[in-house]
């Protein structure tokens, strides 16, 4: 069987949930098509960098603990800055929740459980449950992991993942309203308050130290018997992890993705270009380019959206990958720590080229 869209949306995350509260707002019909169901856990920092603040607030999604500081540490070193504007921290869970549940009271229509399994030119999409949809116009909206956006022609599902992302929400830990940072031997770990006075603690790791120590679980177990933990170990000692086990989920190479370039599709957040996680931007460039995707589907300019994205973001992928690289080799967090230390304008340097 098989039905026309005006716009469809891939991808439910922050990106396509932008998107789909986007077109609702502007009045326009559209569908989106999610692999998973909500709520559900992701594994993400859950900090929201200020640009997230005002688009949340509009869409009056709740967002309850305001963060105003951060604090790099690497040893026994630490950098501390405050933020320009007020950031905030929320759980995924509850957040892509509170998206989905506005988009679809104001008309958007969800098909969750469903993934999309292949594209056909003009646009003919093959469901997982046997459906087929066409639509003029695509939103792609699938994240990193997905290879669903990199041909028409060849949709492999295997994808490269050098690093592994590993989360848990904990209890007891008070952070109050600051995010903290640490620089670990080939891993970074960030955590800040969410909801219900619990903290999220997520990090990112390599995937070759993960798998030389038999796993996420006992990888964590003996990150924190290196000397270069001894602050994490301390700061984590009286708190309760609420997950039976870290949450664990293989991240691909980041910064540009080789993407085809289609006839009106738009391809936001993730999908089009991973910023590390260092730089608490993601979700900032998820909720932008998601909102962005929908003015120029709207005017039917897919060309212009895409100069438009590498015009905006760009830059930012590569400053990114800088800061990842100190942040995943101790010596050399403390060294930059030092230098900012010294000249602390670098601090700030950083912060905006990294959301510029
Ligand atoms: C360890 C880690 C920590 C992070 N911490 C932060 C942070 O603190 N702050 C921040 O701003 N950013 C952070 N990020 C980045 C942030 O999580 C991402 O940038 C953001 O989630 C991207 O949103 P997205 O909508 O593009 O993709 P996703 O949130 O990944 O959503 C993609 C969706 O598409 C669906 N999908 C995929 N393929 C299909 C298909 N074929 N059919 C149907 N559905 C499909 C998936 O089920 C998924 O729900 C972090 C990332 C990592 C790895």
């Amino acid at each position: 069987m098989s039905a026309t869209k005006n716009i469809i949306i891939i991808g439910g995350g922050i990106s396509g949930l932008a998107a789909a509260n986007r077109l609702a707002d502007l009045g326009v019909e559209a569908t989106l098509i999610e692999a998973g169901e909500y709520p559900q856990h992701k594994v993400c920092g859950e900090f929201y960098s200020p640009e997230c603040v005002s688009i949340l607030d509009e869409w009056e999604i709740p967002t309850p603990v305001s963060i105003n500081e951060t604090h790099f540490i690497s040893e026994n070193k630490i950098l501390k800055y405050n933020f320009p504007n007020q950031a905030r921290g929320v759980s995924r869970f509850e957040c892509d929740y509170a998206l989905m549940q506005r988009a679809q009271r104001k008309g958007i229509q969800f098909l969750t459980g469903t993934t999309v399994q292949k594209i056909k030119s003009n646009y003919t999409l093959t469901l997982s449950n046997g459906k087929t949809l066409n639509t003029e116009q695509l939103i792609l909206a699938t994240g990193r992991r997905s290879t669903l956006a990199e041909s028409h022609w060849n949709h492999s599902t295997k994808t490269k993942t050098p690093f592994v992302g590993i989360k848990a929400h904990f209890e007891g830990l008070d952070l109050k309203h600051r995010l903290e940072m640490y620089s670990l031997p080939g891993a970074y770990l960030g955590m800040s308050q969410i909801e219900g006075h619990k903290t999220n603690v997520a990090m990112l790791a390599k995937t070759d130290c993960v798998q030389a120590a038999g796993g996420a679980d006992k990888f964590v177990e003996q990150l924190l018997e290196q000397k270069q933990s001894k602050k994490l170990k301390e700061r984590l000692k009286p708190g309760k992890r609420l997950f039976k086990k870290w949450l664990t989920c293989g991240v691909p190479k980041f910064g540009n993705r080789s993407v085809a370039s289609w006839p009106s599709a738009y391809l936001i957040g993730d999908a089009n270009g991973a910023i590390t996680p260092v730089c608490g931007d993601g979700i900032g460039m998820g909720l932008t380019s998601g909102i962005m995707a929908a003015d120029y589907a709207l005017q039917k300019k897919s060309d212009s959206f895409q100069l438009d994205w590498e015009r905006r973001y760009q830059k930012r992928l590569n400053w990114g990958a800088l800061l990842q690289g100190i942040m995943l080799e101790p010596t050399f967090a403390q060294l930059l720590i030092k230098t900012a230390h010294t000249f602390p304008k670098i601090t700030d340097l950083f912060f905006k080229k990294t959301r510029e």
